[in-house]
Formats: C-alpha cells, sequence, structure tokens
C-alpha cells in the first residue's frame, strides 16, 4: 500500500474525496430539497377511470361523453387532474364538427401543423381541448419540473428549453409543437371496448384528467380561484396577454397607441395587456356590440365598428392616432405618405376566420383575411403588427408598403410568450386584479355541460367557455 508522507494512504485520500465530491453536489440542494428529491419517486397511477369526451367521426354529434381507463404511464409523463379548462374557439370544428358548413372551404390549418400521417385524426378516439389547469397526480420517472400535488397550467404551447428554437429565444415555437400530429399521438387511455384513446396535441382538456409531458407542463404556485386561472391560463390569454407584455416580439411604450382587431377572448386580454402595459389610446375593434362594450369596461379608450366603417376602418384609426401637431419641428408627427393621419404605434390582429356562421353580427369577412390586411395598413410607419389569429387564404397588401412601409410584423403563435417565464406571471396579474378574468369567461360549466357550451363558443353567443372538471 503507497502512503503519503502525512502518513494517509491513497485509498483513503480517494474515498475522502468521493465523499467530498458527494458533499458538493448535495450542497447545490438546501436540506427540504434535498428531502423532496427523496420524495420525488415516480408515482405512478394505473387503471384509473375517468370521464372524457371523445371525439370520432365526422360531422355533428362526433363528441360524446365516455368513462375511460387511465394507461400505466412512464418517463417524461404527467397526470394532471383537470380543474378548468378553456373551450378554445380554434378547437370549433373539432368538437361539435361544423366545420364543413363555414363556407365549404377547409378549415384553417396552423403554419405550425405537421404534415398529414398515416392515420386519419378523425378515425382515432381523441380527447379534444389543448390544455388547462388542475393538480399534478402522477408524474413519470424522469420528470423533474412539478411534483406530485404542484398546482399547474398545462401550457397550449410547450417549452423543452433544450430544442434549437428554445435555445435561440423562441420558445413559442418550441419545436415540441411540431410532433402533434395524428402519427405522433400515444393512446393514454383505453375505452370500455378497449378503443385506445389519444388527445389532442398530447395534453387534451375536455377531461378529468389531462396525460401530458413535462415540457407542457408549466407549475403555477397560486390558491387563486379556479375560474379565472383558467381564463389566464388559456392560449387565448397567454396569447393576447403574451403579445402585448411578454416583450417577446415588440414592446408597447408607454403613453402609445394601440389598436387590438377582434375582440374575442384574445383581443380582449390584448386590450387588457396594453392597459398593464401603459398605453394611452386602445382602439378596440369588433363586429359585436356586447364584445365592444366589454372592450370598454377591460381597458379600450375607443371603439370601432368594422361593419359600419368598413372601407373606412384604416383610415378611422389613422385619424384617432393623430398626433397633436404635424409641425415636425415642434415634435410632430406626420402622416405615412400620402396616407392622412400617424396610425396605430402597436397593432394585435385576433379576428381571424368563421368556424361556424356567427348568430352575433358576423364581421365584414368570414375568412379573416381583410381584418388582417387592415391590421396591417392601420400600423404607424416605424409600428408593430403581431398577427395572433387562423384565416383561411392568403393575404395581400401594397407591394411598397410592405416593402418600405417600416412596419415590422411579428407571427405571434402564443403572442411570443414564454411559457416557463410569462404564464407565472400572468397568473400574477389576476391574483393582483390587474387582470379581469370573470369579463371574459361569460359561460362556466361543469364537465357534462361542456358541449353545450361549445356551442355557444362556435355561434359566439357567449365571449368564451370554461369547463370545470
Ligand atoms: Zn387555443
Ligand atoms: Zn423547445
Amino acid at each position: 500500500m503507497s502512503t503519503t508522507k502525512s502518513g494517509l494512504t491513497r485509498r483513503g485520500l480517494l474515498k475522502k474525496g468521493a465523499t467530498a465530491a458527494a458533499a458538493g453536489a448535495a450542497g447545490l440542494l438546501t436540506p427540504s430539497q434535498t428531502a423532496a428529491q427523496s420524495t420525488q419517486a415516480p408515482a405512478v397511477v394505473t387503471r384509473t377511470k375517468f370521464k372524457a369526451w371523445i371525439s370520432r367521426g365526422d360531422g355533428r354529434g362526433r363528441t360524446t361523453l365516455h368513462e375511460v381507463t387511465l394507461r400505466p404511464i412512464s418517463g417524461r409523463q404527467v397526470v394532471v387532474r383537470t380543474e378548468a379548462t378553456n373551450l378554445c374557439y380554434s378547437n370549433v370544428g373539432a368538437v361539435i364538427g361544423v366545420q364543413q358548413n363555414a363556407g365549404g372551404a377547409a378549415p384553417p390549418v396552423s403554419a405550425l401543423a405537421p404534415p398529414p400521417g398515416t392515420r386519419r385524426m378523425n378515425d382515432m378516439a381523441v380527447i379534444q381541448g389543448h390544455g388547462g389547469i388542475g393538480i399534478v397526480e402522477a408524474v413519470g420517472p424522469e420528470v423533474r419540473r412539478v411534483r406530485v400535488g404542484d398546482r399547474v397550467c398545462v401550457s397550449g404551447t410547450p417549452q423543452c428549453g433544450s430544442c434549437y428554437r428554445c435555445l435561440r429565444g423562441r420558445s413559442d415555437m418550441c419545436q415540441f409543437l411540431s410532433a402533434i400530429g395524428a402519427d405522433d399521438l400515444i393512446p393514454i387511455a383505453d375505452m370500455s371496448d378497449g378503443t385506445p384513446v389519444f388527445e389532442n396535441s398530447h395534453i387534451g382538456g375536455l377531461a378529468q384528467l389531462m396525460v401530458t409531458t413535462e415540457e407542457w407542463v408549466v407549475p403555477i404556485f397560486t390558491k387563486a380561484d379556479v375560474v379565472g386561472l383558467g381564463m389566464v391560463c388559456s392560449c387565448v390569454s397567454v396569447a393576447g396577454l403574451g403579445a402585448t407584455t411578454s416583450q417577446g416580439l415588440a414592446v408597447i411604450e408607454p403613453a402609445s397607441s394601440v389598436a387590438v382587431v377582434g375582440c374575442g377572448p384574445l383581443g380582449l386580454s390584448a386590450v387588457q395587456g396594453a392597459r398593464i402595459a401603459g398605453a394611452s389610446m386602445i382602439i378596440a375593434i369588433d363586429p359585436i356590440r356586447v364584445r365592444r362594450e366589454l372592450a370598454m369596461r377591460v381597458g379600450a379608450t375607443h371603439v370601432l365598428d368594422p361593419n359600419a366603417d368598413r372601407d373606412n376602418l384604416v383610415q378611422r384609426v389613422r385619424e384617432l392616432t393623430t398626433w397633436p401637431t404635424d409641425r415636425l419641428w415642434s415634435g410632430g408627427r406626420n402622416p405615412a405618405g400620402r396616407r392622412p393621419g400617424a396610425g396605430a404605434d402597436f397593432v394585435v390582429e385576433a379576428a381571424g376566420a368563421d368556424q361556424a356562421p356567427p348568430k352575433l353580427e358576423a364581421g365584414p369577412d368570414p375568412t379573416g383575411i381583410l381584418p388582417m390586411q387592415q391590421a396591417y395598413q392601420m400600423c404607424a410607419l416605424g409600428g408593430h403588427v403581431v398577427t395572433t389569429s387562423l384565416v383561411r387564404g392568403n393575404i395581400t397588401l401594397p407591394g411598397n408598403l410592405f416593402s418600405i412601409g417600416g412596419v415590422t410584423h411579428h407571427g405571434g403563435q402564443a403572442g411570443g410568450a414564454s411559457p416557463m417565464r410569462d404564464i407565472p406571471r400572468f397568473v400574477r396579474m389576476l391574483e393582483s386584479g390587474q387582470f379581469d378574468a370573470k369579463s371574459l369567461a361569460t359561460t362556466v360549466v361543469p364537465i357534462d355541460g361542456m358541449l353545450e357550451a361549445y356551442e355557444q363558443v362556435a355561434y359566439r353567443t357567449t365571449v368564451t367557455a370554461i369547463m370545470t372538471a
């Protein structure tokens, strides 16, 4: 045995070093964290039965309520007991099966959607919805982000933190979003006849349980009320608040002018975000009178009806945003070229295509193309436009305005929000009273009333609906 001058054996030194290294690793954690880590054993539940709305087949009547049996989980999977979920308008066609009636055109498809796979989504038994809030009930052995008992948002947008887009600061476009096609989905439960059950986007929502992976889960550490949380954590409010307050795409400067085109739950969240960001003028535009009134209640300073103003809508926004002086030597803002008026410093487009013919006031263009074009044209030179909606078709803009008009366009998936950073901030906005969720969640139903509530969403007779499970 070799011995050092101090009398220590080599083996003794190595042993001592190993102990020190272990102590160093443990030193990264506080004692309570170490204790908690040791209790983070995988909590795996199986054979649990739960209620789920299953969509399958074509046309009306494709969504029905069933009791299904949870499959075993593994790896990075997380089981969340649903407390609330938002009934998103983008899911109308899939849930109530009316998309074929909306002008006969194909439903709008996200640019991020994967190519069609070998199996057809409509033939599969799928729990629709995309996200919600709830309590973690079980975690796979590889899960680090959340623990059993945590209150979480199952985000409509994942954030893995390690894909190329997450690493370059664009977690609003996390590449996990591109793996949600029919061929990518894995069964999470079984129906009583053995039919495998899948979930929209690996998250579902229209069920008592959501089974997802940790990339889609954001811990929110709050005791806020279920309906308010379901609203503020929904894809639409995250996108509206993201576009206006996350500063992921553009920054609303204090006292700037903001136009919001379309006042569904996303636009009304953007109106509130513009108020929170300190805009001095917020112009809310929607064909539905009650939505314009609601916009005024939650922060708009002006409202416009795109039907009443039709071809003049852009001009009306330009007039409203005209600066007190156009004397350039006095800090004035002159019009953009031959067009009078300044234009809004910042525009959020949130109109989109009709998925069903509205029973309240219909807008001027069911494809959503016109409002998107108008949104671009009502923006000030040097301003920013964030588009957030799904439309049918291609937009046309004056080439030279687009080319050298100085308007910066941002494609606003999730409004540029970074889920792990921003969703907890949005929850703080709810807790502090900055964000009014109640005014947006105009219908609240238990799970059994989901389908009826989705009809109201589809025909725009409510602003949006929250299902509590
Ligand atoms: Zn959505
Ligand atoms: Zn990612």
